[in-house]
């Protein structure tokens, strides 16, 4: 599937036919009530001046601000946060540092416009269709921007994706699987589950989420994920007539499983602090939670057609600390949540100033798998235009092994990395691996392109060490005369 005029739409000209959607359906529709929610957004720094002024958190002093808007931080994102979220930044850095801008972010803008190359997977505006599963963007917008937002092309429009139309989504779905049923297409299996994305689907209203939710499983749809930041940001938003929708979709689709997708960086966002920032325990030596995430996670998970899993990336000044890492994912299965994935910082435009470099980030991962059980445990991976790299190993080298000379050598004595291809849209790369010398300073899987002597990324199985051949080509030259 390539780039055409198709997947590019201008933002904001989706056909919207929600008469469509929801005719014939008043039963409903009728039973969906929406909330007033008051999230009290600080959106830009103006705002956030406005609400310094008015006594909110000192998340920033003036002089910050005044520094963030010569480095002009608000042209690659404007930070934005709920007051509710600001309140904890208060207590927590981890907190603070994830939504804070950093003017050192405009520094070096080096990095991917649009990461991984997504577009060239995306066959309509706002889906993509890369792995069997579809992802869909369905709203711009989050009650608070992470700095490190991988999707912040998205969300400033600045790659010109579009949410999606659910119509669109639908007639793509069901024509997919009638052709794969047919076997006009067999390099890709029937869509079964598609993950709801944009932005955050939680800042959507009950019943534009419910059009989505319903329209998914008419088309055929069994596993609906919606990816979410909100039980962190905003843990209000899952309130009686939130659940009052859920259970009605599930009424009506009884045999279609929702997976919360949730997003917690730091176990700040879920256990309870106290004014001083430090956990509260209780009188047994537990760890307490910020009750009203306690009571969104309770909610969801006393439904047997929802599971909640976590995933998110490790970040420079939020949670790149090996305890931290284990405590969180300690603490996030005793409140039922499964530990998914932790990512590297994806190659956004500016991660330079929030992205740990890819071998620190494994090692200290690895470090926090120490003590935990099976059932707690997570991977880590990159997300890469090649599909989910889990970094398996990095083993030390043998400077005694220089001696072989050579680029073999030099990758002997400074170590090798190893990522296995968890997730790739290629059938054929499934599980496979790629070998690389170690490079300490990478920040992305491109600092590992020039070092690489096994690459189960390739199609041709004869091009695999095709590297590692490369580098030894003089010395099997020379024994071969
Ligand atoms: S919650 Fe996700 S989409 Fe929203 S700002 Fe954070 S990383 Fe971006």
């Amino acid at each position: 599937m390539s780039l055409n005029a198709k997947t590019v739409r201008i933002a904001g000209s989706r056909p919207k036919k929600k008469a469509v959607s929801r005719q014939n359906k008043d039963n409903l529709y009728a039973r969906i009530d929406e909330s007033k929610f008051n999230r009290y957004v600080v959106h830009d720094l103006p705002r956030y001046r406005k609400y310094l002024s008015e006594g909110g958190a000192a998340i920033y002093s003036a002089d910050e601000l005044d520094a963030l808007e010569e480095a002009g931080v608000s042209d690659r994102l404007p930070p934005r946060a709920t007051g509710y979220y600001l309140d904890l930044a208060k207590r927590s850095d981890a907190v603070k540092n994830l939504i804070k801008a950093r003017p050192e972010e405009m520094d070096d803008l080096s990095g991917e416009a649009d990461p991984s190359n997504q577009l060239k997977y995306s066959p309509i505006p706002g889906l993509l269709h890369k792995y069997e599963l579809c992802l869909v963007y369905v709203v711009r917008t989050c009650s608070s921007w992470c700095r490190y937002c991988y999707r912040s092309d998205f969300l400033t429009g600045k790659t010109g994706k579009d949410t999606a139309s659910i119509h669109e989504v639908k007639d793509y779905i069901e024509t997919h699987n009638a052709k794969v049923e047919t076997g006009e297409i067999t390099d890709k299996p029937k869509v079964r589950e598609v993950l709801l994305s944009g932005g955050d689907p939680m800042v959507l209203s009950n019943r534009n989420l419910f059009d989505y939710l319903n329209g998914l499983a008419e088309a055929g749809v069994e596993v609906i994920r919606i990816g979410t930041k909100e039980m962190a940001f905003f843990p209000e938003r899952f309130d009686d007539n939130f659940f009052e929708m859920l259970d009605l979709f599930h009424e009506v689709h009884p045999n279609v499983l929702v997976a919360f997708m949730v997003h917690f960086t730091h176990a700040d966002e879920f256990l309870r602090l106290n004014e001083a920032g430090e956990y509260v325990r209780n009188e047994r030596g537990g760890y307490l939670r910020n009750p009203l995430v306690e009571r969104a996670a309770t909610r969801l998970k006393s439904r047997p057609f929802v599971t909640l899993e976590n995933q998110t990336p490790i970040i420079d000044g939020v949670n790149d600390d090996a305890d931290a890492l284990r405590l969180m994912q300690r603490e996030l299965k005793r409140m039922g949540v499964n530990n998914h994935y932790f990512f590297q910082c994806r190659e956004i435009e500016g991660f330079r100033a929030f992205a740990v470099p890819v071998e620190k980030a494994w090692k200290l991962h690895a470090e926090s798998q120490h003590g935990l059980s099976g059932i707690e445990r997570s991977r880590f991976a990159l997300s890469t235009e090649a599909g989910k790299m889990e970094m398996v190993s990095v083993i030390d080298g043998d400077e005694r092994l220089r001696a072989l000379g050579g680029e073999l050598g030099e990758a002997l004595a400074d170590g090798l990395v190893i990522f296995r291809l968890h997730r790739t849209p290629y059938s054929d790369r499934q599980s496979d691996i790629v070998i690389a010398r170690r490079n300490p300073d990478a920040l992305w899987i491109s600092g590992y392109e020039d070092r690489i002597l096994y690459d189960g990324r390739v199609h041709d199985a004869g091009d695999k060490w095709a590297p590692l051949l490369a580098a030894l080509a003089p010395a099997l030259l020379q024994a071969a005369e």
